[in-house]
This record gives C-alpha cells, structure tokens and sequence, in this order.
C-alpha cells in the first residue's frame, strides 16, 4: 500500500509537480522525506495498533500517510499547502481511516478532536511554535514521533548545564521524555536542506497530567533563561519587579524567600536549574502571592 507516486525519486516527485503546475516552498518548509527506511523507522517508532488515532502534521504528498495506514492508524492529517490538500483529497479521500484539515495547522488544531499519537517531519518554521502551543494548551499526546531541524532536537534533548538547555528544553521535558532516534542528513529530503535533521520520540510523562497547574512556571522559565548567565537572585528580582509589588513585601525580598524555600543558592545560574527546581520556585511564588497575568505566554 504506497499509493500511485513513488516518494523515493526526487525526478518522480519533480515530475509529479511540474505537471500539476506545483511548487516546492521553502518558507513552508517544504522538505519530503524520500528515505523509505527512515520513514518506516519513524512510523515504528510510534508503536500503532491497528485503530489508533494519529494527528499526521503537514502529509504533503502522504508518503508517511500510507505508512500510518498500512500500520492500521486512523489518520487525522493536517496541510496547509492547497495543491497538496487537492491531491491528498483525490488520493484518501474516500477512505474512512483518513480526514484531511486544510490550513495552517497553528490555528486549525484546536477545533479537531484530540488523537494519543502524533506523526510530523515538522515544517522547519513553525517546530518549536507549534510543540509549545500543544504544551501551553494542554493538548497532550501519549507518544509523538517528529522530524526537527538538529539545533531544535538538541535543545529538545538537552540537560541542565549543557551549552543546548534552554527554556524550550525545560518547556518539553516538564511533559514528555525524549529520545533521539536517528540524524538525518539532507540527503534524506528533497530538496535537499543544508541543515541535518533529527528524529525524536517523546512519550508523555506518568506524572505530567497529575502535576498541579502552575501558570507562573512557563513565564517564570522564558524570563529567567532570557538572561541566563546573570544569577538566578538578578534575574528572579527583575521578573519578580515586573509583576509589582505583592502584599507590601519588596521583589527582593519576594525572590529571596521563594529561592530559600525552594533550596536554590542565589549565585546558581538559570541554565543550571533542572524542572524540579523551576516548578519549585513558580509554585514558592505563586503561594506568596505572586499571580501569572494572563497575557503570560510562552511563545507570545
Ligand atoms: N510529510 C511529508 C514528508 O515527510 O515527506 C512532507 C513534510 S514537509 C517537511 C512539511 C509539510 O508541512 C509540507 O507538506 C508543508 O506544506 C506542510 N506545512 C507547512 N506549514 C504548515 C502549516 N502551518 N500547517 C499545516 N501544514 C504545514
């Protein structure tokens, strides 16, 4: 079950595209995977049983969308490109396994019903954007398997102290475990990106739907790696300062008392603070008064 076009020949494609009159955009990220034993690494990885939900981020063409179906999924796919979405109508469109959402998948993916797993060589462009919203807005997937642009996967993988930790590390690992399944070179795509990418499995944390709600822990996150050499006191008292005064007490005495509690030495920087620590010093705060506003975002 591969479908009438062969997803393994850049010539096929370009053929394909230029009698359809279609282009391949950069600004959409528009790269197809025409490796086929990473793309049935990718779809393993994701370990389906037949009937399972999958949101498939930006199918393209559907090379990855018959992998789905040949594993038994019920795919929910999700293109933005119009001459795409044409075909991928003609090609699935009668299937009861596949619904197609056209448009751009930032605005469209809270409308639709939610799936446990997730498929996506993810547009460059939107990656790290749209992972956050899912974050931010509680949509959370039991596995996802996803292509990323490699200086986007080491942030996604990396710890505390190394040079790639980051507050997008702190946003993913609060939620998911992430795993590096393989890189793969641009040679992989057509066409060809300059830039390596990775492939990464994140599969949701047991404790990450029981966690209390913390509104303060993603603003608290972005403000403190913004500055993240200076020490954690600066940086707490600058952010705790934005928010004014709490209950007639100073933000430097406000940040000193949420470090104390939450055990953290004021001259420690915020790139060497782990998740525990962050959620410890948003809920410190939070229990002192301190409110998140509700603009607060993480990707604003
Ligand atoms: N899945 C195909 C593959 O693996 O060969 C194509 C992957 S390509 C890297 C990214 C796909 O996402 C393209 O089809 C592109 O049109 C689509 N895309 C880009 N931005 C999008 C957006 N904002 N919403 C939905 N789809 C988008």
């Amino acid at each position: 079950m591969t479908g009438s076009l062969n997803y393994d020949s850049p010539a096929s494609l370009r053929a394909f595209l230029d009698e359809r009159g279609l282009g391949m955009r950069k600004k959409l990220g528009q790269n197809f995977l025409i490796n086929p034993a990473f793309r049935t690494r990718l779809v393993e990885a994701l370990e389906l049983s037949p009937g399972d939900d999958v949101w498939e981020i930006g199918p393209g063409l559907g090379a990855m969308t018959w992998e789905l179906l040949a594993a038994g999924a019920v795919v929910r796919g999700f293109e933005i490109d119009p001459g795409f979405t044409l075909y991928l109508r003609e090609e699935f469109g009668g299937r009861p396994d596949f619904t197609l959402v056209s448009g751009d998948v930032l605005k469209t993916w809270k409308g639709e019903k939610a799936a446990p797993y997730l498929l996506g060589n993810l547009p460059y462009n939107i990656a790290a954007v749209l992972l956050g919203n899912f974050i931010e807005g509680k949509r959370f997937f039991r596995r996802l398997v996803v292509t990323v642009q490699r200086e986007v996967g080491r942030r996604m993988i990396a710890r505390p102290g190394q040079d790639d930790y980051s507050s997008f590390s702190v946003l993913i690992a609060g939620v998911y475990k992430v795993k590096a399944l393989m890189t793969m070179g641009g040679a992989s795509f057509y066409p060809s990106p300059r830039v390596d990418s990775l492939g990464l499995r994140l599969d949701l944390r047991d404790e990450a739907l029981s966690l209390p709600p913390l509104p303060l822990f993603y603003p608290l996150v972005r403000q403190l790696f913004s500055k993240r050499r200076k020490t954690v006191k600066n940086s707490l008292c600058s952010f705790v300062a934005s928010y004014g005064m709490v209950k007639e007490r100073s933000p430097k005495d406000l940040a000193m008392a949420a470090l104390e509690a939450s055990g953290i030495r004021p001259e420690e920087r915020p790139e060497n603070l782990d998740i525990p620590q962050f959620r410890s010093l948003a809920l410190e705060l939070q229990t002192r008064g301190l409110a998140a506003c509700c603009t607060c975002r993480f990707f604003a």
